[in-house]
């Protein structure tokens, strides 16, 4: 059955700005059917890594947090942190990353709330019956909210071909245990060159995979032993231990969707889904810099169903004209595939494929525009 998914293109007038507009998607959804009084409502966002610009902005939530608060609910900002080691690995930083990019409690009302802890190990085990994940390693705080709001922004992303709710979800509400895990490595690639004996990792790596090699005193790593924590990345300065981002695309689609699927069965009531189609660009907030746009600014949209609304904004993307000068390889018409154009080796549909087929939801949508 076709989904419905609400959305609201850009274009604002007078008696129509941002927050009206924001207000009636949000009362069109009927999400202040679902909040209880009292509910702690986590409003699940990325807040930029350091150097980004078009994650989502402050200003862009306060009408969102607003409504909740309305309804009764008691929202906070929350993400989780990050396998790599950059501003937002650990939740000081974290915090501290998105205190700088403005999310500040006084001005939006809600407060920033790392969801797996400080060092990532808030840590839920949730049963999973997928091909791939049997466990999925959610982020305890995500889990214990009463009710889930996701809020992305759509924009290309290099593993993945594109990234929206179900990126959010899956990655999103995972601590670095399960991060990796969906990245398949079940250990950290390793570069002796770099290591400079400091042993930090060997002392974090509480399964002892981690040694110092007694001639070199460089690093050495048992994959044996390992159990894919992820801790390891974490304390290494020097790049001697980083992800292993050399992985089946497939199957870590699939196993993103599988997470997904661990994120929204594990939750008592419907998550609502909000993705912002402005400012994409080919890489993910992660990056540290945020690159120009390869379309025009399209709308907000929502739904309840992650699928179709990642299929909506998907097909919004590539019918769209290509914006130049950005990454997008020169000559590409509205209709051809932007994300595969500027990740060839991606297909991001065969996620949107398998979530469905998980019963995640319907790739089918009917749009339903917000009148301005
Ligand atoms: S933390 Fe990095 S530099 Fe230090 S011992 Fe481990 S791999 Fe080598
Ligand atoms: S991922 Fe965890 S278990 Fe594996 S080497 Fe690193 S710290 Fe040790």
């Amino acid at each position: 059955m076709a989904a419905a998914v609400w959305w609201w293109n850009l274009r604002a007038a007078r008696r129509s700005p941002y927050a009206v507009r924001m207000k009636r998607l949000l009362k069109a959804t009927n999400v202040g059917g679902v909040i209880d009084p009292g509910d702690l409502v986590a409003v699940k966002l990325h807040f930029g890594e350091h150097g980004t610009t078009a994650h989502i902005q402050p200003l862009e939530l306060i009408p969102v947090i607003d409504f909740v608060r309305k309804a009764g609910g008691a929202p906070f900002l929350t993400d989780t942190n990050t396998l790599y080691v950059g501003q937002r690995g650990e939740s000081v930083s974290h915090a501290l990353q998105a205190a700088r990019h403005g999310f500040d409690p006084n001005l939006l009302g809600a407060p920033v709330i790392i969801a797996d802890g400080l060092k990532s190990g808030n840590e839920r085990a949730v049963p999973m019956d997928g091909r791939h994940i049997k466990t999925a390693y959610l982020a305890g705080d995500i889990v214990d909210a009463d009710l889930l709001v996701t809020v992305s922004h759509f924009k290309g992303h290099e593993l993945a071909g594109f990234g929206g709710a179900l990126k959010n979800l899956a990655m999103g509400c995972a601590t670095r245990r399960g991060k990796m895990h969906q990245h398949g490595g079940l250990g950290p690639e390793v570069h002796p060159e770099h290591c400079t004996g400091c042993g930090a990792c060997v002392a974090v790596c509480a399964a002892g995979a981690l040694a110092l090699d007694a001639t070199s005193h460089r690093i050495t790593l048992n994959r044996g032993a390992c159990v894919g924590c992820a801790a390891c990345f974490l304390v290494c300065r020097h790049r001697a231990l980083v992800v292993d981002w050399r992985t089946d695309i497939s199957a870590f689609l699939e196993r993103m969707a599988e997470y997904a699927a661990a994120v929204l069965r594990s939750r008592p009531r419907p998550t609502l889904h909000l993705s912002f189609v402005r400012a994409v660009t080919p890489g993910c907030d992660c990056l540290g810099y945020s690159d120009a746009p390869i379309c025009p600014d399209i709308g907000v949209f929502a739904s309840w169903d992650p699928v179709a609304l990642d299929q909506t904004c998907l097909d919004r993307v590539n019918a769209a004209p290509p914006l130049y000068p950005s990454a997008l390889p020169e000559g590409l018409a509205p209709g051809e595939d932007k994300f595969h154009a500027l990740h060839p080796g991606v297909r991001g549909e065969h996620l949107l494929a398998y979530a469905e087929g998980l019963g995640l939801g319907s790739r089918d949508y009917v749009l339903r525009e917000i009148a301005s």
